[in-house]
């Protein structure tokens, strides 16, 4: 029920509960905000993901309260990443370059992991509406005084704010009122996503294999469960045709090492789908008193298992911006600062990486050339956390 929302003041609403919105909140409310968080469906929930929780986020888990809780719930620890192409040459490289502090990575459903952030930020004082959606931002007189609401049963709400916060994910469901209208654009690449069991690949590595039109990773999650991810071009999706089977043989399995290691396996999910119209940079600041955070504000290209802590150390920028600058012009000077230089250079980097490996005789000469010398290969991964 939203009912009760109506009229209701907040210093800051916050759309989506996912890793940005949930964690912004969390820093928010313990800042002593009065803060609501909306989020259109129901917690727990599955998300398409890899599920592959890069260690920077070990920092931010501490210094929202959910370490101990996250560990509870038995994660896999990841130590290291190996790429295979399509004929089978691999690359290691050690998870622990892939922050300061040298932590391992995790593998936790994103079932678990947003249902803890979700709690801790409901712990924290936040006001919290799960199966509501933001509609639509209300301005009058040039300036962000509200946002409209509507819950499961079809009640709008009004609740009155001078401060909005976009973490929608990729829907931008906030951020899209203020910019060109880009939803009929085709979707780029299809992503794929379930949960399994019986892979054939060891417990601390998650294996990344490339085919014709997409690659796709393989991880273990908690209970011992492995996360099967994939993305596809969509020309070639639309050319395969809408059978799960026959896009798994035309596109991961054709990678010889993913065919060896899925051979057994034995789906424990259902498959989850969504197309991404997309990548790279959107406005972290599209109006006066909105921010984006997370994917809403640029989506990471995924190979580089690095979007949920994208989405943590964008919402820790964003909430330092509001609590240390008391007006809201300062505050959006600081964010865009602070965000252009944690994000530029990575995504820019990481397209140029993408563009490269699409063409699989530069993605194994690739492969090659970083192997020569670790060095290559520690280099290439710092540079996708530039940043951070
Ligand atoms: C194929 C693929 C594989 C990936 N693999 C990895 C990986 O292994 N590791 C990694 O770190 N990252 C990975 N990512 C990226 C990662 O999933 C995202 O970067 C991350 O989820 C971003 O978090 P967020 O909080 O910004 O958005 P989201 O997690 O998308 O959360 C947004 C939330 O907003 C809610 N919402 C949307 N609209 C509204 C509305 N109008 N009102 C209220 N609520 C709303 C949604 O229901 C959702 O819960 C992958 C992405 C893809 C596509």
């Amino acid at each position: 029920m939203i009912g009760h929302l109506d009229g209701q003041s907040f210093s800051a609403v916050i759309v989506g509960a996912g890793p940005a919105g949930a964690s912004l909140a969390i820093r928010l409310a313990n800042a002593g905000q009065n803060v609501l968080l909306l989020e259109k469906s129901r917690f727990p929930r599955h998300k398409l993901c890899g599920e592959f929780v890069s260690p920077e986020c070990a920092d931010h888990f501490d210094e929202l309260g959910i370490a101990s809780a996250v560990k509870d719930v038995s994660p896999a620890e990841i130590l290291e990443t190996r790429f295979y192409t399509r004929s089978g040459r691999s690359l290691t490289i050690p998870n622990k370059w892939l922050s300061r502090s040298e932590r391992s990575a995790i593998g936790v459903s994103r079932f678990q992991l947003d249902r803890l952030l979700m709690e801790q930020a409901r712990d924290s004082g936040v006001v919290l509406c799960e199966l509501s959606e933001a509609l639509s931002p209300i301005v009058e007189m040039g300036r962000l005084t509200g946002l409209k609401v509507r819950s499961e049963s079809g009640d709008v709400a009004n609740v009155r704010t001078s401060v909005a916060i976009d973490a929608s994910g990729r829907a931008q469901s906030l951020a899209r009122h203020f910019q060109p209208d880009n939803s009929s654009s085709r979707a780029e690449v299809v992503a794929f996503k379930t949960h399994l069991s019986n892979a054939k690949i060891a417990k601390d590595v998650c294996e990344i294999y490339s085919f014709r039109g997409g690659y796709g990773g393989c991880s273990e999650v908690e209970n011992g469960r492995f996360n099967l991810c994939f993305v596809m071009n969509s020309s070639h999706v639309r050319a395969i045709g809408n059978d799960r089977h026959a896009i798994m043989e035309n596109g991961i399995l054709k990678n010889t090492r993913a065919k060896e290691v899925l051979s057994d396996i034995e789906l424990s999910d259902l498959w989850l789908t969504v197309a991404i119209p997309r990548f790279g940079r959107s406005n972290c600041c599209p109006f006066p008193g909105v921010f984006a955070v997370g994917d809403a504000a640029g989506f990471i290209d995924p190979f580089t298992g690095s979007g949920i802590a994208l989405a943590l150390q964008t919402a820790k920028l964003c909430a330092a911006s509001i609590l240390e600058n008391g007006d809201i012009r300062n505050a959006e000077l600081n964010y865009r600062q602070n965000y252009l230089k944690a994000v530029s250079q990575r995504m820019r980097f990481c397209r140029l990486i993408r563009v490269i490996s699409a063409v699989p005789a530069v993605a194994d000469n690739l492969i090659d050339l970083l192997s020569i010398s670790p060095l290559f290969g520690k280099l290439v991964a710092k540079a996708t956390r530039v940043g951070t």
